[in-house]
């Protein structure tokens, strides 16, 4: 499924594989956006043949890619291939878009989103300009060591990749680091913010105001988890209270994408344990 539809200026790219066939049901869906002849992340190449379908009188000048992740960087070389376009990013990307094959890809993940095909970055600098739009590139760490945010001072628009991803946090992935997100979130959000763009929600009215809900929720996880743990509960005990039961995210992802993960990132665990 790739469904476009337009925010003001920006194009939202919507994309995800449908269940079994079902036209309602799409696996994980995630964004890509496109500003002037800028393409903010290319999305998955599950889709990769709608891609196709769509390119024809197109126009791409240049895409930016706000982290390494499959999902995100799904269409790249289709891109390069059609447009001859360079791809921006965060240097530590770079690899891993020059060899997909160094992304350690879990069963679910495979079969969610696909590897992507190799593409060549370029280092991004402090600021990208568009045909009408300069955008400030920040720096925010926690979901992954390379990820980048796209803001626009003039209209308040924030490009969030996969650092926002929704007011509430009850998963992380194994790989992610809470306290990281959690200051990435706050350097960001000393920004003016009307609108985010993000990889997971798509378009987020009162981007500031989610972001501080966001911050608010983490920050009371946090507290809530330190205090349990001064009372001598294990880290599943706290899991338990605070999150709950695991469920279909962890068995899924056999454990990769869990609650355990974000009670283990406050504590400084490594591993999750304990479904
Ligand atoms: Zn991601």
């Amino acid at each position: 499924m790739l469904r476009v539809t337009q925010c003001g200026p920006i194009a939202v790219f919507r994309m995800g594989k449908h269940i079994a066939g079902n036209k309602r049901w799409v696996l994980y869906e995630t964004h890509s956006f496109q500003l002037d002849d800028t393409m903010i992340d290319t999305g998955t190449i599950s889709v990769e043949d709608e891609w196709k379908s769509k390119l024809n009188g197109y126009r791409c000048s240049a895409i930016v890619n706000t982290h390494h992740h499959e999902d995100h960087i799904g269409n790249n070389r289709l891109f390069q291939e059609k447009f001859g376009v360079p791809v921006f990013a965060h240097p530590d990307a770079l690899s891993f878009m020059e060899n997909p094959e160094r992304i350690r890809l879990q069963l679910y993940r495979k079969v969610v989103w696909g590897r992507p095909a190799a593409s060549h970055g370029t280092p991004i600098g402090n600021e990208i300009s568009t045909a009408r739009h300069t955008l400030q590139v920040i720096h925010t760490p926690g979901h992954s060591q390379d990820h980048i945010c796209l803001y626009e001072p003039m209209n308040g628009w924030l490009f969030s990749g996969d650092i926002f991803c929704g007011k509430r946090l009850v998963y992380l992935r194994s790989d992610e680091d809470f306290w990281l997100t959690l200051e990435s979130l706050k350097n960001l959000a000393s920004l003016d913010i009307k609108t985010i763009f993000c990889g997971l929600k798509g378009v987020v009215e009162n981007g500031g105001g989610s972001l501080k809900s966001k911050i608010q929720h983490m920050e009371e996880l946090k507290d809530k988890t330190l205090e349990l743990q001064q009372k001598g509960l294990p880290p599943h005990k706290i899991r338990r209270r605070l999150l709950g039961y695991e469920d279909g995210m962890f068995y899924l992802s056999n454990g990769h994408f869990s609650k355990q993960n974000v009670v283990n990132s406050i504590l400084g665990i490594k591993r999750s344990i304990n479904p």
